[in-house]
């Protein structure tokens, strides 16, 4: 089945919506195949978000990420990747309240960078973020 990355940021991790995030995801029909919590650095940050590396707002992302612990997740379902994406709801979480009131980041983001969570956004950025995190010669 189509697997995707899905990632609980610092904010989220912080503000205690985790054990609430789960739940969301189990009763969306996911399976949660691997899971780790991880504290990136910034370089990890930067290898991560390097599409993202001539914005005005990188630097402030690499500080978001880095202010704390994350969960990392391999989430398993058919259309796993736009599922996901679709239960995240839009990356402001602003906007999110307005038009996704039910998405994730309507209930737990605050704005266009504390939004709680993560997605990929195709089948192969799917496949790079969760080699990314969980390397398949150990243990993880
Ligand atoms: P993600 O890749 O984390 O799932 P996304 O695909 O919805 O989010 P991207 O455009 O890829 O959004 O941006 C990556 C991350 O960078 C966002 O999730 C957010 O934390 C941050 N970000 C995006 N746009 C802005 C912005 N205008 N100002 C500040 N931070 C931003």
């Amino acid at each position: 089945r189509e697997k995707t990355l899905a990632m609980v940021k610092p904010d989220g991790v912080l503000g205690n919506y985790t054990d609430e995030i789960k739940r969301v995801i189990l009763e969306s029909g996911f399976n949660i195949f691997k899971e780790k919590i991880s504290q990136l650095d910034e370089e990890q940050t930067a290898t991560f978000y390097a599409e993202h590396s001539s914005k005005s707002f990188f630097s402030s992302l690499i500080k978001y990420m880095t202010s704390g612990p994350v969960l990392v997740m391999v989430l398993e379902k058919e259309n796993a990747v736009a599922d996901w994406r679709a239960l995240i709801g839009p990356t402001d979480a602003r906007k999110a309240k307005n038009t996704h009131p039910h998405s994730i980041r309507a209930m737990c983001g605050l704005d266009s960078e504390k939004n709680c969570v993560h997605g990929s956004d195709s089948l192969q950025s799917a496949q790079r973020e969760i080699s990314f995190f969980f390397n398949e010669m150990s243990s993880d």
